[in-house]
């Protein structure tokens, strides 16, 4: 057995004083004040004294194969396939060395996401528990590069079936909007859809339906890439579980979203992160997007305010999990808040909340211990410690 303790413990749910975690095994026993906890005989005491101790962060939305974090990195997702799964394994390693125990993929080239699942599960390749999507389903010229042309009912059915039997997909991924320069074909501005509200829809109401109707029947979700305009409005009405990026939602898809109690994934770096569009090397699409930057600020902040259900995903920016808190705490957030959207507001959106989250008895010891207080200053969250995952820690110096 193995205790913890620290001046703070923040739980997922709430800031405990002079904390202590007890860990058996791979889980949790207790947690609470050392006031009340009782550490049993013979149990391994560790005391990181002033730091804090939080859960292993969620990345809600991110891909392995895209590593935005590198220079050219639209590029180098046209390498070798072999080249793109070793660069995923170092990428995993590092969001896990960031404190990220546990990530979302929301689809990968080749299904990179399957092999990197077994192989961090085998302890072949360190990284964070990972909730795998295989293909993410788009139509034919349809927007995602993470994903794969289906078209019809049938199609879109069968691939969310393989995806899920052959696969072992945790959720369905599906690109039902798409953006300026990455879709050439219609001739699509952003600008014109943005004022007319008239936001192009890749994927037929019908074949939305189908992807929810085969997941939801065998208990799995379904993340939507989605903008906004009548895509999104199809996705609320089929039943879509959560809406990946949402960046032109309008009043009335946050009324709708709210009602049908629809999550939203935040994705804060592929927006708002400067190095990252320096990284993108396509000056066309980065000046695209710092034009609409008010607008995306103005729908996430709406969206915020309506108390919309969310979450945080880097979308391939490995290792900045951080920059998703701090940018959202710029956007009104209490660090608090902040970091129970990174934890168990996160498990919830990914539908792991029994397991991972908070720290809590019987859910996996994913712990990050933090060199300063993250609760007060956000700017924290970057002073990781030590990190956790199943209550085993993760040895930082590992060549990799
Ligand atoms: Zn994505």
């Amino acid at each position: 057995m193995l205790a913890l303790k620290a001046k703070k413990v923040f739980t997922g749910l709430e800031v405990i004083e002079d904390g202590v975690v007890i860990v058996e095994d791979e889980k949790v026993v207790e947690v609470g004040p050392s006031s009340k906890v009782t550490i049993p005989e013979g149990c391994e005491v560790i005391d990181y004294k002033e730091s804090t101790i939080i859960p292993g962060l969620i990345d809600a939305h991110t891909h392995l194969t895209l590593s935005a974090q590198i220079s050219n990195y639209a590029a180098a997702m046209k390498d070798d396939k072999y080249v793109l799964l070793l660069r995923g394994a170092r990428n995993m390693y590092c969001d896990l060395l960031s404190g990220v125990t546990t990530m979302r993929c929301l689809g990968e080239i080749d299904n990179i996401d399957v092999a990197l699942k077994d192989a961090s599960e085998k302890g072949i390749v360190p990284g964070p528990r990972l909730l795998i999507s295989g293909k993410g389903i788009r139509s034919s010229y349809g927007h995602g590069i993470m994903g794969a042309p289906f078209d019809g009912v049938d199609e879109v059915r069968k691939a969310a079936r393989i995806n899920i039997h052959d696969a072992g997909a945790d959720q369905i991924k599906i690109f039902v909007t798409g953006s300026k320069g990455e879709f050439k074909n219609y001739k699509f501005s952003v600008e014109k859809a943005v004022e007319r509200n008239e936001m192009h829809c890749l994927l037929t109401k019908e074949e939305i339906q189908a992807a929810v109707d085969t997941a939801h029947s065998v208990g799995k979700r379904v993340a939507a890439h989605c903008y906004g305009g009548v895509g999104l409005r199809y996705c609320v009405e089929a039943g879509v579980d959560t809406i990946e990026h949402g960046i032109y939602m309008d009043d009335e898809d946050i009324r709708l979203m709210k009602e049908n109690n629809t999550w939203l994934t935040l994705t804060l770096n592929a927006y708002f992160n400067d190095q990252r569009l320096i990284n993108r090397g396509t000056p066309e699409l980065t000046r695209g997007f710092v034009k609409y930057r008010d607008y995306i600020h103005d729908a996430y902040t709406k969206a915020l305010k309506a108390g919309i259900r969310y979450a945080l995903g880097t979308d391939g920016q490995h290792g900045e999990m951080a920059y998703e808190l701090e940018k959202l705490v710029e956007f009104g957030v209490s660090p608090v808040d902040a970091l129970k959207a990174a934890t168990a507001s996160a498990s919830e959106l990914c539908a792991v909340e029994d397991k991972v989250g908070t720290l809590e008895s019987d859910k996996f010891a994913d712990m990050v211990v933090i060199d300063g207080d993250p609760t007060l200053d956000i700017s924290h969250i970057r002073k990781v410690k030590a990190v956790y995952k199943g209550g085993v820690k993760l040895n930082p110096n590992m060549e990799w």
